[in-house]
């Protein structure tokens, strides 16, 4: 193994590489002023705020396309829903408790693609097409982006092509809006990757390039064919700041959901999130645009498989995305399909490394009794990657590091008796019917 030496010096890490459920505590957090500074340099409120006007300014476009956007005008949101059922069942099946409030956010049923790809995946997409068609003033900003919708435009944007290397929900969001604009597309897909989803890219017009080889390899493949193209462009998931801003866009929108239903985050109302993590990139997003608004009030939490904590490892070791599950002693394999990469975002890893609480990893046999709890208590069926979240509240006050976390940061009972805890569901509306029979069916 090639960290023999680090696995010695740090326990962490070596209970890491026994593939043991780890309640990791970020021990460069820091508080949200102390990061300010450089972090607008990096991405400021004003590139988030510029990512949600041009996803406004494509929503006549997304409406006349995607009819299932009529009734959020356009805009690719999600509910947010309270799940008490569940938080008891959890509560009885795992003997903890969850002192505050539990809510999941159905990115599970985004729009479009079905899962939380279709923030990040899209804004890219369209954003480029924004890009070309603006450089040969096919359309000025101040036009009706219903023109995407022309042949005209299609034409035009047809000489163009779109890549990606995915582990499966990234190339449907990037596959199906690549397809809808007009672009030539070709997805890479790792040996990851379910069948159904290569099939449903495939009759939307994607070409599915397939590999035996895991995520980070179809992504170099991708990127190195993209690159001999002039006209071919490439989302990069292991680097793309564009796919950052398309998830932190997110987090307003969270806000005033939240507003809506009355809910405060404010010192004595803690925001606690848990969010299912691959390469960094939507969590990231997602946690960047949280902590923008709500700074010190917000307390974000990734999930990871036992196998595959690249994240967690990039972060740990500030190998950042040299950092491979592999070279840990681990197999990087997971049925969490839209987690199973393994080596993070080199993006990501850097500016999250002083702004995530922690990270929870958790057994894969464990995300089925998540999907089977929530579907008899709360009638919601969602992916198995998506389940992750749920031990994040199972374990916050359950385990000594999280417990140590929360007595720090003034999370005291009080406290957390008001505070708003969001499972971030993250994938699960497009699961064929027979898949999902077979997923309530799995015991591991
Ligand atoms: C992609 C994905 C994630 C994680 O996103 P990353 O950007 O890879 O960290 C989580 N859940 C599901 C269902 C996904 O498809």
């Amino acid at each position: 193994m090639k960290y023999e030496n680090l696995l010695k010096e740090n326990p962490t890490l070596k209970k890491i590489s026994e593939a043991k459920e780890i309640a990791w505590v970020n021990e460069r957090y820091l508080p949200f002023d102390m990061t300010n500074a450089v972090c607008q340099l990096i991405v400021s409120d004003e590139d988030i705020d510029s990512a949600a006007k041009r996803l406004e300014r494509f929503a006549a476009f997304l409406k006349k396309e995607f009819p299932e956007t009529q009734s959020t005008n356009g805009l690719i949101e999600s509910d947010i829903i309270e799940i008490p059922n569940m938080k008891s069942a959890l509560e009885k099946e795992y003997n903890c408790s969850i002192t505050g409030k539990l809510f999941m956010k159905k990115d599970s049923h985004l729009a479009i693609a079905g899962s939380i790809k279709a923030r990040g995946g899209i804004y890219e997409v369209l954003k480029h097409a924004e890009d070309l068609a603006l450089k040969e003033s096919i359309i000025l900003e101040n036009d009706s982006y219903e023109k995407f919708a022309d042949s005209k435009m299609k034409d035009f944007l047809s000489q163009y092509t779109v890549q990606v290397g995915s582990t499966g929900n990234l190339g449907l969001s990037i596959g199906i809006m690549s397809a809808a604009i007009g672009f030539k597309v070709k997805v890479h897909m790792s040996a990851d990757a379910k069948q159904w989803k290569k099939d449903l890219l495939r009759s939307r017009g994607a070409e599915v390039i397939e590999y035996t080889e895991d995520y980070s390899k179809a992504v170099a493949e991708g990127r190195r064919l993209s690159d001999l193209d002039e006209k071919s462009y490439f989302v990069d998931d292991e680097k793309s700041v564009n796919l950052f801003l398309g998830y932190a866009v997110a987090a307003k929108r969270l806000k005033a959901q939240l507003d809506e239903m009355n809910i405060s985050v404010d010192k004595d109302h803690p925001l606690i999130v848990y969010l299912p993590t691959g390469v960094g990139g939507a969590p990231g997003g997602v946690s960047y645009g949280l902590k923008r608004i709500f700074k010190d009030n917000v307390h974000c939490f990734f999930v990871e498989p036992v196998q595959c904590p690249s994240v967690l490892l990039g972060i740990e070791t500030q190998l950042f995305e040299n950092a491979n599950v592999k070279d840990f002693g681990l197999t990087g394999k997971t049925e969490a399909d839209g987690l199973a990469c393994a080596s993070p975002s080199s993006f990501v890893t850097r500016i999250m490394t002083n702004l995530l609480s922690g990270d929870f990893t958790v057994e894969d046999r464990k995300l089925f009794d998540y999907l089977r709890l929530l579907y008899s208590t709360e009638n919601e069926q969602i992916e198995p990657s998506s389940c992750a979240a749920f031990i994040g509240p199972v374990n916050l006050l359950k385990e000594d590091s999280t417990l140590e976390y929360c007595k720090k940061q003034n999370l005291n009972e009080d406290r957390l008796k008001n505070a708003t805890h969001i499972v971030w569901a993250t994938g699960g509306k497009m699961v064929p019917e027979d898949i999902r029979k077979q997923y309530l069916d799995t015991y591991l």
